[in-house]
């Protein structure tokens, strides 16, 4: 073990901690005669050399190819046990699916664990499809150009998952005591959701990894005109949720039209739902984040933010807020996207069956039977139906605001970020999040690294880069939040 390298963490009061037996030091080892208590009373102390080994960790992640479907997680999964085997950990592979495994890793704070108290750092390794037509460099080739490490996955999610390894080896590196086991797991499937995802994951490993808390994917660290506008804590997510839309008909030749032509039905009923916008509904952290938006946005935008909650002037706010935003206006209410159309087998033949998909985005809380009813309400043709698919995305609650590591995650980033305010976030996407919350863990999304909304549009994009400026303060926060609540003082 390298002892330059017990700097990342640095830890005070260890001679009087008694809280818990040597046996089940993070490290399992010595003390190191270097780990004085620092004067600052820092649990951490430099981590930029931390950070230039978890970018070589990204580069070599970025190379392995995980696009979902198919997948194929098993190669980071052994590249990433294997980083971790060499620090000394005990990395296990949890078979998901055939090719499929998740990987989990653990720091013991005491010989009986304590769920409730765990923090779990969970990423996923699967990436979405690429055209490489669209690249302008090879989307797995970890390119660095104009300072920009470019990759499938460089900001979603491999990005986050090399923080987590990172501040996981830092506590470990430490050697020091922690006062609740520290879990590390990467996953499989989360871009698709299927059945190899974190659900499965959940009931068939659920003792691996269960913990009370976690860091997860889902925030944001927005900048704007060079500096940080401010940080959002992901602490719900809207619930994803399809609806099939079928028209029927009489089939025939195309030669002689009838009004009941299905695709005509078909089409009349996605121009209403398509136009349709669900009635305005702040929930509480919506309010919250718009509160803090408008103290960091311009005059203008601010003015409309302030007045969105008031009595004379708010359904004029949020329309305009809503037509500024599409990411503000999906935060304020359902929303419906037609995403897929099919009719039709010959251009001369009218077919009897057309088909639409539905997108929906409930807000957590709203059901989807309520929407159902308006829709039906505002289609109004017998020979149209709506269907909810089955298998949609659950209503998870969200996660508090209210206790200590909610606080300590604002105000690390806080001070990280020189004071830029941080509000909880909701994402208008869906994440591992929900699955968790659904089991009871306070889970909380950061994507710690600071990148413009322009970075954040090719998330899932063409050319997906991380700003390698922003990569090394990404790593120290999730480093700092992780040892902050784990370590004891
Ligand atoms: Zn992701």
């Amino acid at each position: 073990m390298n002892r330059k390298r017990l700097s990342f963490l640095r830890v005070g009061m260890l001679a009087g901690c008694a809280l818990v037996m040597a046996p089940f030091h993070a490290q399992g080892g010595q003390q190191s005669p270097g780990m004085g208590i620092p004067d600052n009373g820092a649990v951490v102390g430099d981590t930029s050399a931390l950070a230039r080994e978890a970018q070589n960790w990204l580069v070599d992640l970025l190379k392995i190819d995980t696009t979902n479907p198919p997948g194929n997680e098993q190669a980071a999964a052994k590249y990433i046990a294997e980083i971790l085997t060499k620090e000394g950990v005990i990395a296990e592979l949890l078979e998901v699916a055939p090719g499929r495994s998740a990987v989990v890793a653990r720091l013991r704070s005491s010989a009986v664990a304590d769920p409730s108290r765990a923090l779990l750092l969970v990423a996923h390794m699967d990436v979405v499809g690429v055209d490489k037509s669209k690249w302008t460099v090879d989307p797995f080739g970890g390119v660095i150009k104009d300072g920009y490490l470019y990759g499938r996955g460089s900001l979603d999610d491999k990005s986050m998952l090399v923080a987590n390894l990172a501040a996981f080896i830092a506590i470990k590196r430490g050697n020091v005591h922690i006062n609740r086991d520290v879990i590390f797991l990467a996953t499989t499937d989360e871009e698709q959701f299927g059945d190899a995802s974190l659900r499965t994951l959940i009931a068939k490993y659920w003792d691996k990894f269960a913990a009370g808390y976690a860091l997860n994917e889902g925030g944001r660290v927005m900048m704007k005109n060079g500096k940080v506008q401010y940080i959002g804590v992901q602490v719900a997510e809207k619930v994803s949720v399809n609806i099939a839309v079928t028209a029927t008909g009489k089939a025939g030749h195309a030669s002689r039209p009838t009004k009941d032509n299905a695709v005509v039905h078909l089409a009349a009923a996605v121009e209403k739902i398509g136009n349709y916008q669900a009635p305005v509904h702040l929930t509480s952290i919506v309010r919250r984040y718009f509160e803090g938006l408008a103290g960091v946005e311009d005059d203008e935008t601010a003015k409309w933010l302030r007045v969105i909650d008031t009595p004379d002037r708010g359904e004029h706010a949020q329309r305009v807020l809503a037509d500024m935003n599409p990411g503000w206006n999906s935060m304020m209410r359902d929303t419906i996207a037609p995403t897929m159309l099919q009719a039709g087998v010959r251009v001369n033949v009218i077919p009897s069956e057309a088909k639409a998909m539905l997108n929906v985005r409930l807000l957590p809380g709203d059901t989807i039977d309520l929407l159902m009813n308006d829709l039906n309400k505002l289609v109004n043709d017998p020979q149209v139906k709506l269907q909810i698919v089955p298998d949609g995305g659950l209503a998870a609650p969200n996660s508090s605001m209210e206790n200590e590591f909610y606080s300590l995650i604002t105000r690390v980033s806080a001070k990280e970020y020189g004071g830029a305010p941080v509000l909880p976030y909701m994402s208008t996407g869906a994440t591992d999040s929900a699955q968790l919350r659904l089991h009871n863990v306070q889970a909380y999304g950061l994507m710690p690294f600071a990148i413009t909304e322009e970075d954040e549009s090719h998330v899932h994009g063409d050319d997906e880069r991380l700003p390698l400026a922003s990569f090394a303060k990404g790593v120290d926060l999730i480093t700092r939040i992780a040892a902050e609540f784990s370590v004891t003082r």
